[in-house]
């Protein structure tokens, strides 16, 4: 699942996001995050994916194994995907934090505003054409305004990202759904549009010139003027965990 018309080829977009995954690994923006994670819990999937989710926070069982949504709520989700036909493997998922707050407390805003910077990567690499924000801290944090999840699901809105315009579509997360059975009715509902949101494709992106400059890429190799830009280092621990 994924589109023909992306702006720079798969390949290259894997290869830059290995690059963030390797920087957010040694990351120590909330010294307290970083004091008591066992992993960092970057996101997982194909790294091509039109669909992508974003939930909250890893949870203990993700930041043992450094994969996102490893539980029951997880086990949802997959399962909620497997009746519109889409396989896990297929779409990207990721948390606002890539940490685990201790004791699963909420993330606070520093903690969210400290993490955004990786999110956004995130989303400008994968080039998703639809966001799935999973309950209300990604739904707030992504549309900057704090109308809650019980209005909001099952209503998809054009939204610009950092430099990318995706169809956000806010639903409930799977772990609040796992106990309220009218709640996972309505998630399965909103699920059944989902198919219709991805046919309609990518929504017009923004012009290039009212973007940000792009984050400079590394620097040519010292000395060569205009020298082919370095292929980055082969990270055989993104394999290994098969993240994406
Ligand atoms: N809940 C989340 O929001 N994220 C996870 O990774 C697991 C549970």
């Amino acid at each position: 699942m994924s589109s023909p018309e992306r702006e720079r080829p798969a390949s290259e977009r894997r290869e830059a996001l290995k690059e963030i995954l390797k920087q957010a690994r040694a990351c120590t923006r909330c010294a307290e995050l970083a004091a008591t994670r066992k992993t960092v819990v970057f996101g997982a999937g194909n790294a091509d994916a039109d669909l992508m989710f974003i939930g909250e926070a890893p949870g203990a069982s993700e930041d043992e194994q450094g994969v996102p949504f490893v539980g029951r709520a997880g086990k949802l989700l997959e399962t909620l995907l497997g009746e519109i036909g889409i396989a896990r493997s297929e779409v990207f998922i990721a948390n606002t934090l890539m940490c685990r707050p201790p004791g699963n407390r909420d993330p606070q805003p520093i903690e969210l505003d400290n993490c955004h910077e990786y999110l956004l990567d995130k989303v400008e690499l994968i080039e998703p054409t639809v966001i799935c924000t999973l309950g209300n801290f990604s739904t707030k944090l992504l549309r900057g305004d704090p109308t809650g999840i019980t209005r909001l699901h099952g209503q998809p809105e054009v939204l610009v990202l950092g430099r990318r315009a995706v169809r956000l579509y806010p639903i409930y997360h799977p772990a609040a759904a796992l106990y309220t059975p009218r709640m996972l009715e309505t998630l399965r509902e909103d699920f059944t549009r989902l198919p219709q949101l991805l046919a309609l494709g990518a929504p017009e992106q923004p012009a290039l010139e009212e973007t940000p400059e792009p984050v400079a890429a590394d620097p040519p190799a010292a000395g060569v003027a205009g020298a082919e830009p370095r292929a980055p280092e082969h990270d055989p621990s993104v394999d290994q965990l098969g993240l994406f």
